[in-house]
């Protein structure tokens, strides 16, 4: 079974993808992670984010790896395991940057594709179900305003212990949707065979309990 999980940023698709993957065995890979990698070791450089080849020249030796630490992923830059540093909204702008670019586009989604192998998998993105896994058995496209968005990543900053002010973040979701949904390359968009969840009044178990009934039904 191959899951495809697409969406706007901060519409809960990793915290819908981790749930599903444990209560299903399924293995779950991140592919946001890989371009907030890429994006991070870019702009460690120096580089200016919007020179696509000094991006692609910076980038090209790059290893990306994923390993699952007692079923968490983990990704490693060269050796350096990156999970907790790609994590921070300067990481989610910079991934925005490069994933702008073909050549970049093109090296994560055949890596992905390589890491999903054969497993049954959930993979989650902006172009899951359109490009890496046309052929997807499910997709998912979850959405939702920008208001339940931005108040959903306020309450987990603060959970967290970071300050979090909603009108910047509200500011940092439009200019990421604007740029997912208007670059030329593999945009954000819904595969014509999705099935389109709003999630903005949702509960996580609610978007779950959905999501695993189309799962049933296809199997
Ligand atoms: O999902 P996450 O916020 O970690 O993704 C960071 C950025 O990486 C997105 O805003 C998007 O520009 C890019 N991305 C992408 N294709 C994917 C996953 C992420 O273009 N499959």
């Amino acid at each position: 079974m191959q899951i495809a999980i697409d969406g706007p940023s901060a519409s809960g698709k990793s915290t819908v993808a981790k749930a599903l993957a444990a209560r299903l065995g399924y293995i779950y890979i991140d592919s946001g992670a890989m371009y907030r990698t890429v994006g991070l070791h870019a702009a460690r450089q120096g580089i200016d984010l919007d020179d696509e080849q000094a991006v692609i020249n910076a980038t090209a030796g790059l290893t990306l790896n994923i390993e699952y630490v007692d079923g968490a992923q983990h990704i490693f830059l060269n050796d350096e395991d990156v999970t907790a540093a790609v994590r921070t909204a300067s990481a989610g702008t910079g991934a925005s940057a490069v994933a702008r670019f073909a050549h970049i586009r093109e090296r994560i989604v055949g890596l992905s594709r390589k890491m999903a192998g054969g497993q049954n998998v959930i993979m989650d993105g902006r172009d899951i179900g359109t490009v890496v896994f046309p052929c997807a058995d499910v997709k998912i496209y979850l959405d939702a305003s920008v208001q339940s968005r931005a108040n959903r990543r306020v309450a987990e900053l603060i959970g967290l212990g970071q300050p979090a002010d909603f009108d910047d973040i509200s500011r940092q979701i439009t200019n990421r949707d604007h740029q997912d949904k208007n670059r030329a390359a593999s945009p954000l968009k819904v595969a014509e065979d999705a099935v389109v969840l709003d999630t903005s009044h949702m509960t996580k178990e609610e978007v779950l309990e959905v999501i695993i009934e189309i799962i049933n039904e296809r199997k």
